[in-house]
């Protein structure tokens, strides 16, 4: 038997390999001490033997409450993903391997590739509705795309959609791939609509070099970029730097940054609640566009989330909460579930790519809904 992880996104270290036991642990992050995200291959598995695996540090990661109830995420082509049973006690992660092929993945979640990305831009680069600029190169030298759908006019009002800031939540580029393609479709009546009077500014990957890594929250210089916003660098965190700038020089009517719930098995969105300049016309317009995101999927909802920020009290380095004090705006942290949405749970496959793609087109139901009530 054979275990590596020595690809795009690959993250395991291997302690010991028995035929009935493999015993395996999580690599920190790059330049960091947070640790979750694991993705590797078993090749030479000895076809209907019994045997599992271990993670033996699954206590020492950034979220052990991730581990209550999660499933192990398994597929045979690297491409169709399945759940597997899984328990967690006294810090070490088990689960039984399937032992049906003698090959097959595990990951923490439904990988997005590099390979994906670079498809994604090219095929929205390909559209007369997309121009792909360069935001700027990531600290690794990788171009760092910006999605500009519609033609920018002052008139149009300016969406904006920043994803995967945390690369070890791929659920969050899945969900723009589902986003970008019903919006670049040009049968679809409500894109086209929205198209009328919006400019959408994507970025479907924030930090690709924490995802290639294999990280869960960090890029290779082990900086989190959801925490760069009120003070961001050239040289440590250029991709927030120059969505900064960009976001200064065309504005933000709207903006969602998408991300992913170790422990939390639904879909929600953050308030606004906190940030010093806080207007109850935002407040109100956070209740209305929840409520049109709820009448279009079954997916969302707005019991189990976040606590709100006290008065004063939001954290400004975050990026939603920059944005928001910033520009006046609705401004959200969209979170996704890496177990599954227990409002509607699928036992095989919990939370994955296409339900989280499904949703991404979810939300321009949704933001259509939100426009024709003038709430952006
Ligand atoms: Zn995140």
């Amino acid at each position: 038997m054979n275990i590596h992880s020595d690809f795009d996104a690959g993250n395991i270290d291997v302690v010991s390999i028995a035929p009935e036991l493999i015993q395996l642990s999580i690599p920190k992050d790059t330049n960091s001490d947070f640790l979750q995200w694991f993705y590797f291959k078993i090749s030479d598995v000895q076809i209907n033997s019994q045997l599992k695996a271990v993670i033996l540090n699954a206590g020492d990661s950034a979220y052990p409450d991730g581990w209550e109830n999660y499933r192990v995420n398994v597929s045979y082509d690297n491409e169709n993903w399945f759940r597997v049973d899984t328990s967690y006690i006294n810090g070490v992660l088990a689960f039984d391997v399937p032992t049906d092929k003698q090959e097959l993945y595990v990951a923490y979640f439904e990988p997005y590739s590099y390979k994906q990305h670079l498809a994604l831009t090219d095929s929205a680069a390909n559209s007369d509705l997309c121009n792909v600029e360069l935001l700027c190169n990531s600290p690794e030298g990788k171009p760092v795309a910006l999605l500009v759908v519609g033609e920018p006019t002052t008139a149009k009002k300016t969406v904006w959609f920043t994803a995967r800031q945390h690369p070890g939540e791929s659920m969050t580029e899945w969900f723009i791939q589902g986003l970008v393609e019903d919006l670049l479709d040009e049968t679809n009546e409500q894109s086209t609509t929205l198209l009328k009077e919006h400019c959408f500014y994507i970025i479907p990957n924030m930090n690709i070099d924490g995802s290639i890594a294999g990280n869960l929250r960090v890029n290779s210089l082990g900086v989190n970029y959801n925490r760069e916003w009120q003070n961001p660098s050239i040289e440590k965190s250029p991709e927030v730097y120059y969505c900064l700038q960009k976001m200064d020089e065309v504005g933000v009517d709207f903006l969602m940054d998408v991300h992913g719930d170790e422990a939390i098995p639904y879909n929600f969105v953050t308030s606004l609640m906190g940030i010093p300049s806080l207007k109850v016309d935002t407040m109100e317009k956070e209740h209305k566009f929840k409520q049109h995101w709820m009448q279009v999927t079954k997916e969302f909802q707005d019991v189990h989330k976040y606590e709100n920020s006290l008065p004063g009290e939001a954290n400004l380095k975050v990026c939603s909460k920059q944005i928001g004090e910033r520009f006046g705006r609705m401004a959200y942290t969209l979170e996704m579930p890496f177990k599954d949405n227990d409002g509607c749970p699928d036992l095989r496959k919990g939370w994955n790519g296409k339900r989280s793609m499904e949703f991404g087109k979810s939300v321009l139901k949704a933001l259509s809904l939100s426009s024709e009530e003038g709430l952006f």
